[in-house]
C-alpha cells in the first residue's frame, strides 16, 4: 500500500510518497513560495534536483502539482493517482479535542479550525493542505495526524500554569507540548532497541533542531514536555527565546515601542541562537564563529547546552530517575559537539558519553555512544516523522 504523507505550511508544502509494505519513500519533495510570486515545485528525480516553476495562487494549485508530477510521464514515480491508498497529514494542534489520529471527515477538520487561535501560524495552512487534497481526492481517506496528542497523557501538575484555573477551563491555556510525533518516534525506537517493551522505563528525549524540545517519557508514555502553550517555549531555540519571564515581553514592549503582537514576533523570529549571537541561528555557522574566537557566538552554543542539561536534571527528577538519554532532530542527530557539552557533568546521574562514538559521522541508523559501564543509554536516533504520519495514516483509514 502506499501512503502520500503531506506537511503543509503557511507558503510551503512537503511531501512524501511512502511504500508500506517495505516503509521505503518512493518520492519526495516540497513546493514553496505558495501564494507568493515565484511558486515552484523541487523533488529530486534520479539523484539530481528537479525545478518546475508554476503559479500556486493556494495550496490547491500545489497539490494538483504535486499528484500531477507523481504520475507525469517524464518524472512519474506511479501510473495513477489510484495507486495512493490514502493521504495523513501533519496538524500542529489537536487541542483537547483529540488523543491520537483522526480520519479527515468535515467534522474533525471543522473541529481543528475552531481551535486555529492556539496555532494562528499552523493550524489553518495545515488544514488549507487536507482541504485542497480533499478537493483533487475525494475518495481517498484523509488522516489527521497531530504534533500535541503524543502529549496528552501528561498528568494536569505537569500542563496548568500557576495562573488562575479560569483562564484553562474557559480559554483552554495550558502546556500541549509540540514534535509529539518525533519524541513518540524515538522514545518507542530507543524501548525496541533496549529490548524495554512491556517493561517499565524512563526515558528523556531530546528533539534538537531549529525548534527543539525535551521530553519525559514513562513507559512509554510523555509525562512532561519543555514546550508549552506554544512552540515558543522551553529551550532557546534557533531563532526563538524559549522560556522568558512574562515581565519581560512587557517591558521589551514598552522599550522598543512595539505592541504585543510585535514583540512576540520579536521572541519568536529575531531571538534564540540569532539573538544571542547575532550571527545566525543554524548551529554550524555558530560553532564556526566560536572557533574564530567569536564570544556571543559561544556563548550562544553555552546557554543552549545550558538549557538542555536543565531540562534533563528536571526530567530525571520527575521520572524518579533515568534509563536513556536520546538525541535527535538537525543538531541531536548530527553536532556530536553540542552532546557532550549536554552530557558533560551529568555522571552523577549516570549519564557518560564515549567520545569517539560520539564523534563519529551520523550514518541515519540508530547509534549507542554510551560510555562502557556507564548507568545510563545515551543514544542517537534519527527521527522520522513522515513514518510515523504514513503508520498511523494506515492504521486510522484501514485498522492496519
Ligand atoms: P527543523 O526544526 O527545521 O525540522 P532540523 O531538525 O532539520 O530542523 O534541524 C535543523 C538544524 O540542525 C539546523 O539549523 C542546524 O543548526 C542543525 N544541523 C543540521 N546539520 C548539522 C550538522 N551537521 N552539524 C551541526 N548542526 C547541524
Amino acid at each position: 500500500m502506499k501512503v502520500l504523507v503531506i506537511n503543509a505550511g503557511s507558503s510551503s508544502l512537503k511531501y512524501q510518497l511512502i511504500d508500506m509494505d517495505n516503509e521505503s519513500v518512493i518520492a519526495k519533495g516540497g513546493c514553496e513560495r505558495i501564494a507568493i510570486e515565484g511558486s515552484f515545485l523541487k523533488f529530486k528525480f534520479n539523484g539530481e534536483d528537479v525545478v518546475i516553476e508554476q503559479p500556486m495562487p493556494t495550496h490547491s494549485e500545489a497539490i494538483k502539482l504535486v499528484l500531477d508530477t507523481l504520475v507525469d510521464q517524464k518524472y512519474g514515480f506511479i501510473k495513477s493517482m489510484d495507486e495512493i491508498d490514502a493521504v495523513g497529514h501533519r496538524v500542529l494542534h489537536a487541542g483537547e479535542m483529540f488523543t491520537g489520529p483522526v480520519l479527515g471527515t468535515e467534522e474533525n477538520i471543522e473541529k481543528c479550525l475552531s481551535i486555529k487561535e492556539l496555532g494562528p501560524l499552523h493550524q489553518v495552512p495545515n488544514i488549507a493542505g487536507v482541504k485542497a487534497c480533499k478537493e483533487v481526492m475525494p475518495n481517498t481517506p484523509m488522516v489527521l495526524v497531530f504534533d500535541t496528542t503524543f502529549h496528552s497523557t501528561m498528568p494536569e501538575k505537569a500542563y496548568i500554569f500557576g495562573i488562575p484555573y479560569e483562564l484553562y477551563t474557559e480559554h483552554k491555556i495550558r502546556r500541549y507540548g509540540f514534535h509529539g510525533t518525533s519524541h513518540r518516534f524515538v522514545s518507542g525506537e530507543a524501548i525496541k532497541y533496549l529490548g524495554l517493551e512491556g517493561k517499565n522505563s524512563k526515558i528523556i528525549t531530546c528533539h534538537l533542531g531549529n525548534g527543539s524540545s525535551i521530553s519525559a517519557v514513562k513507559d512509554g508514555k510523555c509525562v512532561d514536555t519543555s514546550m508549552s502553550f506554544t512552540p515558543l517555549g522551553g529551550v532557546p531555540m534557533g531563532t526563538r527565546s524559549g522560556d522568558l519571564d512574562a515581565s519581560i515581553t512587557e517591558f521589551i514592549g514598552r522599550k522598543l515601542g512595539m505592541d504585543a503582537t510585535e514583540t512576540l514576533n520579536y521572541c519568536n523570529k529575531k531571538s534564540g541562537m540569532l539573538g544571542v549571537s547575532g550571527i545566525s541561528s543554524d548551529f554550524r555557522d555558530l560553532r564556526n564563529a566560536a572557533e574564530e574566537g567569536n564570544h556571543r557566538a559561544k556563548l550562544a552554543l553555552d546557554i543552549f547546552a545550558y538549557s538542555v542539561k536543565k531540562f534533563i536534571g528536571s526530567y530525571s527528577a520527575a521520572l524518579g530517575g533515568v534509563d536513556c538519554l536520546v538525541f535527535t532532530a538537525g543538531i541531536g542527530e548530527n553536532d556530536g559537539n553540542i552532546r557532550k557539552m549536554v552530557c558533560e557533568e551529568l555522571e552523577y546521574l549516570g549519564i557518560e558519553i564515549d567520545e569517539a562514538k560520539n564523534a563519529e559521522r551520523n550514518n541515519g541508523q540508530i547509534r549507542d555512544i554510551t560510555k562502557a559501564g556507564a548507568k545510563v543509554k545515551v543514544l542517537v536516533i534519527p527521527t522520522n516523522e513522515e513514518l510515523v504520519i504514513a503508520r498511523d495514516t494506515l492504521k486510522v483509514a484501514f485498522g492496519k
